[in-house]
């Protein structure tokens, strides 16, 4: 069998990619959570208490819906949608929220910190964090405050302190930035609930296996509305939580085709655009490097500098992507391409025309990807798009 089945000989490492790259101060602390990971996964209570607040406190199972008039209206293959917009709080970030807030309880610690961007992780953390009588502090760049200021109001509702950060592009980077200097600061009372597939080791596996329930539902739900598998995957790619949680289940199905969708912004120039693995198209910029605590692909200039980025929808707009993303693309096993941010304000309105969903900005990327390609498509084709949030944060 293929290695791509055991992604991580070495726990960490995607290929050459993932690891472990931070200051010394940092790394009892990453060490103390791999030992509490490995720990509540073999602990049966834990995976209980998870799985009953998927259920009961998100809204788990999410529909695997079949599009029918989207489908009839490209007049390709057959078309579902996985709808975690549907989800509490109206996005996928909830199933890691929910798992890295029981492992905060578990070790013993009060306090979380988080970054957001588009705000949706700091919402789903502020969420958690009042059900499970945690405070929470919430790092947001000052940008993405004044772009997202209904979300700011909820995380304020709930209970969550927000600290606007005022460094750097004062975005995403900046405020993950922040929250770092917080953990490293409080980290015998703190737990820092990072968002995405990044950073060092063990965040990008344990992220992305507290999402890999929702390509564990696909795959059940298609086989049995279809009764075979699907043919092709399609996710968009910001960090990558999504896109993961969607195809890890599918890993090991050679037949099963995976894209990644990425941020095309304005256009393929260094800038204008949060594309990492979309060279093939022109998108230039990328090459492996580290930041933020993994080894992946990384949006810089020719010094080596942070390049700025730019997407419609902020939670792409993110200048690394998931250290197992970078490693899927180098193998082969998933594809990797951005559409531009016409492309998905376009499909974001079909959907909603169609099939009466408003889709977050994010995955209306995913689905203008497969309406770029619908030409190559045969009839029988089946297609699983992820719709990992709504679009209400949009508006
Ligand atoms: C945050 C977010 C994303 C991007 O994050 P990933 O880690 O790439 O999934 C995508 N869609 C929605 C709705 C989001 O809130």
């Amino acid at each position: 069998m293929s290695t791509i089945t055991q992604p991580a000989a070495v726990p960490g490492r995607f290929g050459p990619y993932g690891g472990c790259y931070v200051p010394e101060t940092l790394m009892a602390p990453l060490e103390e959570l791999v030992r509490a990971y490995d720990a509540a996964q073999a602990d049966p209570a834990f995976r209980t208490a998870f799985e009953s607040l998927l259920k009961n406190f998100a809204g788990r199972p999410t529909p695997l819906q079949h599009a029918d008039r989207l489908s009839a209206h490209l007049g390709g293959p057959k078309i579902y949608l996985k709808r975690e917009d549907l989800l509490h709080t109206g996005a996928h970030k909830i199933n890691n929220a929910i798992g890295q807030g029981l492992l905060a309880v578990r070790m013993g610690k009060p306090r979380i910190v988080a970054e957001t961007g588009a705000g949706q992780h700091g919402v789903a953390s502020a969420t958690v964090a009042a059900k499970l009588g945690l405070e929470c502090v919430v790092y947001m760049g000052t940008e993405d405050m004044a772009r997202q200021a209904l979300n700011v109001s909820r995380m304020r509702m709930l209970g969550a302190q927000v600290v606007g950060v005022e460094s750097g592009s004062r975005t995403l980077k900046d405020a993950i930035n922040e929250a770092m200097r917080d953990w490293v600061t409080n980290v015998r009372t703190t737990h820092y609930l990072l968002g995405s597939v990044l950073g060092a080791h063990p965040y990008p596996t344990m992220v992305r296996d507290f999402h890999s329930v929702i390509g564990r539902e696909a795959r059940q739900q298609i086989l049995a509305a279809e009764n075979r598998l699907p043919t092709h995957l399609f996710a968009c790619v910001g960090g990558g939580s999504n896109a993961i949680g969607l195809f890890h289940e599918f890993l090991a199905d050679r037949s099963v085709k995976m894209i990644g969708i990425e941020a095309g912004g304005r256009g393929a120039q260094l800038g204008e655009h949060a594309a990492r693995l979309a060279a093939a198209q022109g998108y230039s910029g990328a090459r492996p490097g580290v930041l933020q605590g993994t080894y992946t692909y990384v949006l810089q200039t020719a010094d080596g500098q942070i390049a700025p980025t730019h997407s419609v929808s902020a939670g792409l707009d993110y200048p690394a992507i998931g250290p197992e993303h970078a490693w899927l693309a180098d193998e082969g096993r998933a594809s990797y391409s951005a559409v531009s941010d016409a492309q998905a304000l376009a499909a974001a309105k079909l959907l909603a025309r169609l099939e009466g969903i408003i889709p977050a900005l994010e995955s209306a990327h995913a689905l203008a990807g497969l309406i770029e390609r619908i030409s190559k498509f045969a009839k029988d084709d089946l297609i699983i798009v992820n719709i990992s949030g709504r679009g209400d944060k949009d508006m």
